[in-house]
């Protein structure tokens, strides 16, 4: 099995979650997309690269909501067997001074072009391991900051093990977040020079090696969401030898700060859209952060009736998504409008199995989803029900919504239950569905089938967000906030609009703002001027979904990362 993938030097791209598929739920949100959007178009592309992961057997969970519309947790188990074959090899990692047996799956992610890029699945749950230790690769995101870091030693230095002991030949390491960059002390450890070579004060490391060798994809705006551990825990659960001074050194005097360790151990860093890269240079001055633009996989993202429509007018466009570029001319009014129907009807039929709500075709429907915590703002549309309900009466519209709450996140669990109360609150003004259980396929519909697509978040906290570009693939236009990508990707009234402008978010501002686009100039212009609506549409794709999608990106890695 492993023939066709070690002859070849491979890019080794280690995530703790990607989405390689909507039943295998290894992902919990847009890191795990953006992921699997990678290896999916580096599979299209044919670059040699081979992705590590965690096999979290019990996934990320799967949300139920109550009659209260609370958030209810379940294991979201699968069985990696069915899809994936077992790895030859076992290596063992050393947590709490014993040895922690590590073996896995491999899956081959298969491309719509056939393309195939090997993904190693680690996995614990091995006879040879205590009951603790099996569960090490059960929960993503699960369990405390020990458990974290037991999972952040078997991704980072487990993952390299395996790769080595399955004979893949890497020429770079892609770090895709923090969570990964014990693969570099593994790295140092590897090339580290013998002792009886050194003189009396030098280091057996070779830092600027091991620098050539790695890259670092940071995508947190803010400097709490970036993992960090105190020594005293390290001290006592990382069993690996390695100079603490040197530890201390290159991750931080104080904790461990995995974005440090990356960050000092990478010759290349990016930060994920233009802006994201500004606020990721000032949070850690003195090193040089570039800026690649996130993007996602044209095919993945795209709708069935989109797909026709652009193989029948732009032929090639799912490898070359710059022809994209010419949907503006060269597809027509009704072409856009009946693929877009089409989509808009899979969505209502989908919202009436899930949540026995009738949706409208004739009027607008509004979507937002993505995870449910604070700074995303799920909350914003609601600010002002009597203003909302008094826009509806002039021209109505209708609502769906959809986002999971991480199970330790409070506030995000609360906003979800505050939502629900608003939406009754406003039923009979305005139908509105919240869709349980977000998941890759609840995504792929919503984003083809609503009208217009919102992103609410306070500024400068989305690094990127990618729910939009997959809107803009299936002709959407987004109505957003001035973060992230949409800083790049909005022009006004020609792909989309912005709520409120450039500056420091202020709730008060933002909401007003909202109210004001939709009432004043998006709405009037969807019920009364249907062609320019239309041209909205094609602005999205032709000027959006040419350029924000991720073989764009790949190419990018490729040649500014990759080859140095
Ligand atoms: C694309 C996607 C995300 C990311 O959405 P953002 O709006 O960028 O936060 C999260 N979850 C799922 C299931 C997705 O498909």
């Amino acid at each position: 099995m492993l023939e066709e993938f070690i002859h070849e030097t491979r890019i080794a791209y280690f995530s703790m979650e990607i989405a390689l598929h909507n039943n295998i739920p290894t992902y919990s949100g847009g890191l795990g997309v953006l992921a699997g959007d990678t290896i999916r178009s580096a599979a299209d592309l044919e670059l040699p690269m081979v992705a590590v992961t965690l096999v979290s057997r019990a996934g990320y969970f799967r949300q139920e909501l109550d009659a209260e519309c609370g958030q209810i947790e379940h294991p979201d188990s699968w069985q990696p067997d069915t899809v994936a074959s077992s790895l030859q090899a076992k290596i063992a990692v050393n947590i709490e001074g014993r040895l922690v047996w590590v073996s896995g799956w491999l899956y081959i992610l298969e491309g719509h072009m056939n393309g195939r890029q090997p993904v190693i699945l680690l996995d614990t749950d091995v006879d040879e391991n205590h009951d603790d230790d099996r569960q090490i690769t059960h929960y993503l995101y699960g369990g405390d900051e020990a458990y974290r870091l037991k999972q952040e030693i078997v991704l980072g230095m487990g993952g390299m093990r395996m790769l080595q002991a399955l004979g893949f030949k890497v020429r770079q390491y892609h770090m895709n977040e923090g969570h990964s960059a014990l693969l570099a002390i593994e790295l140092l450890r590897r090339y580290a020079y013998p002792k009886e070579d050194l003189r009396s004060g030098e280091s057996a490391y070779d830092i600027p090696q091991i620098r050539e060798l790695c890259n670092f994809t940071t995508h947190t705006p803010v400097d709490a969401g970036h993992d960090r551990f105190a020594y005293d825990l390290v001290g006592r659960i990382l069993s690996e030898e390695f100079d603490r001074a040197t530890l201390k050194r290159l991750a931080g005097e104080d904790r461990l700060n995995m974005t440090r360790l990356a960050l000092n151990l990478s010759e290349y860093v990016n930060g994920v859209a233009k802006r994201h890269a500004e606020v990721s240079r000032k949070m850690f001055p003195g090193y040089r952060v570039h800026a690649v633009t996130n993007g996602v996989h044209p095919f993945t993202w795209t709708a069935r009736s989109f797909i026709d429509l652009y193989n029948k007018h732009l032929p090639g466009w799912c490898h070359q998504p710059e022809i994209l570029i010419r949907a503006e001319c060269c597809i027509s009014d009704e072409a856009i409008w009946e693929a877009h129907c089409q989509a808009k009807s899979i969505l209502i039929e989908k919202v009436k199995a899930l949540c026995h709500i009738s949706l409208d075709p004739q009027i607008p429907i509004f979507g937002f989803a993505r995870r449910m915590t604070a700074y995303k703002r799920p909350d914003l549309l609601f600010s002002d029900l009597e203003r909302l309900k008094n826009i509806a009466r002039q021209r109505p519209f209708q609502v769906v919504l959809a986002g999971k709450a991480h199970p330790r996140d409070l506030d995000g669990k609360h906003l979800i239950r505050t939502i629900h109360q608003h939406i009754q609150e406003l039923a009979g003004d305005i139908p509105m569905a919240f869709v349980p259980d977000y998941d890759m396929e609840i995504a792929r519909t919503m984003v083809a089938g609503v009208d217009l697509w919102l992103n609410t978040p306070l500024r400068p906290m989305e690094a990127s967000g990618t729910s939009g570009m997959k809107a803009a693939f299936n002709g959407v236009p987004n109505l957003s906030v001035l973060d992230g990508w949409w800083v790049e990707g909005c022009i006004e009234g020609i792909t989309g609009w912005a709520v409120g402008d450039d500056t420091e978010s202020s709730n008060g501002d933002d909401a007003k703002s909202l109210y004001d686009k939709l009432e004043q100039t998006i709405l009037p212009l969807y019920y009364d001027d249907r062609s320019r609506w239309i041209a909205v549409m094609k602005g999205a794709i032709s000027k959006n979904a040419s350029f924000f999608n991720s073989h764009r990106m790949m190419r990018r890695y490729a040649t500014e990362a990759y080859i140095r």
